[in-house]
């Protein structure tokens, strides 16, 4: 819940600060440096060096200013923008006023940029940075140290580009393993229920329209039992191929366990949906063998009604899948609304995906 004093909801900070490695550099360099430039701050108060104290203060108040804003909208991208700028000005504005103790700071500045914002804005803000610095030729005692700022501050930005490029990559690697079934290459159930609830936001916030289809293969024990678990295998890696050349780029693609496999359908108006799961049905089912087994699979597929969570609107679907199985297999059904009181009458042929009777939708 938000915080109505300062309007910042701690329950999505923590839980962005373990998730979003970028959004925690924020806050961390953020409390970190503003506490260390404040120590400034008062050693130059202290020693009556007002202005040199006032432009310290200046800097410790953005930095604040920037974490205060990551932390109200959690905006990642825009508050690593905003914090890198500070950072460059400050170390510009603090070379302008102290000369070359300006030069020390920057080296933090070029290395820290790439922790808090993307590579590429990162390497911008350094290569501005260390132009003006380099423009100021009355900061170096000779040209050899001139040379020697270049060369240590690009040494010191192309260490931290790759540093931030292995990162990006070590992330992805991990996202996929905690996200991907390593069989199939669909989603597992942990991307399943963010994508989930994704969906009921976005649908929240704009009407668009959602579905899904939970989709079980047919006596695919029959192929186990008959093939052995290699081929069984080897089904379920060819099915789930089948199933992402026939849907759209835009929707997603999960298995739920075992045979089991969830299609999420976005689109502009419910009979969209409808129609990809037709499609998907007419291009996949049956057209896959293995071994004189041919692979079937039925469906339940359930269009989202506004105000349900997805555990609701997961087991719509898994009640339509049932009444597929119990229909002969090989089919499609449509699930009936909350509060329709009983299934939609609906067949592969006839059923209107989305013929929401509440209107909800
Ligand atoms: P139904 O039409 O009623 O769904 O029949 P079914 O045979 O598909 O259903 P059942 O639940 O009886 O069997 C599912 C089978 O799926 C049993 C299990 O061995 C097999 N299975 C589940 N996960 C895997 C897997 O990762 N690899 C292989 N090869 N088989 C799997
Ligand atoms: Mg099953
Ligand atoms: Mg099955």
């Amino acid at each position: 819940m938000p915080s109505i004093r300062s309007g910042i909801d701690w329950s999505r900070v923590r839980q962005q600060f373990r998730e979003d490695y970028q959004f925690s550099m924020i806050v961390l360099f953020g409390l970190l440096a503003a506490s260390v430039v404040t120590g400034f701050v008062i050693y130059r108060y202290a020693f009556d060096y007002y202005f040199g104290g006032t432009v310290n203060l200046m800097i410790v108040v953005s930095m604040l200013l920037v974490l205060v804003y990551a932390l109200r909208s959690g905006e990642t991208r825009r508050a690593g923008i905003f914090f890198c700028v500070v950072t460059v000005v400050a170390c510009i504005a603090s070379t302008a006023m102290f000369g070359r103790t300006g030069i020390l700071w920057g080296y933090v500045v070029l290395w820290v940029n790439f922790l808090l914002t993307s590579r590429r804005f990162a390497l911008a803000a350094n290569l501005i940075l260390m132009t003006i610095l380099i423009i100021e030729t009355s900061l170096f005692e000779s040209v050899l140290e001139g040379v020697t700022y270049i060369v240590t501050a690009l040494l010191v930005t192309t260490f931290a580009w790759i540093f931030a490029h292995r990162l990006a990559s070590y992330q992805d690697q991990l996202m996929t393993l905690a996200l991907q079934d390593p069989l199939t290459f669909a989603g597992n159930r942990r991307q399943m229920r963010q994508d989930l609830n994704a969906a009921l936001e976005i649908h929240r916030r704009t009407g668009q329209a959602f579905a899904l289809a939970l989709i079980d293969l047919d006596h695919f024990k029959r192929i186990n039992d008959g093939q052995g678990h290699d081929v069984g295998d080897e089904a379920l890696k060819s099915f789930a191929d089948a199933v992402r050349a026939a849907i759209r780029s835009v929707d997603g693609f999960y298995r739920f366990g075992g045979e089991e496999f969830v299609v999420l359908l976005r689109g502009d108006v419910p009979g969209d949906a409808e129609h990809v799961v037709r499609r998907l049905h007419q291009r996949v089912s049956g057209r896959l063998a293995f071994g004189g087994e041919v692979l079937q699979f039925s469906a339940g597929v359930a269009v989202l009604n506004s105000g349900e969570d997805w555990p609701t609107w997961l087991s719509r679907a898994d009640r339509a899948l049932y009444r597929a199985k119990q229909g002969g297999r090989n089919r499609i059904e449509l699930a009936a609304s909350p509060d329709a009181g009983g299934p939609a009458a609906a067949s592969p042929k006839t059923g209107r995906l989305g013929a929401d009777p509440t209107g909800a939708d």
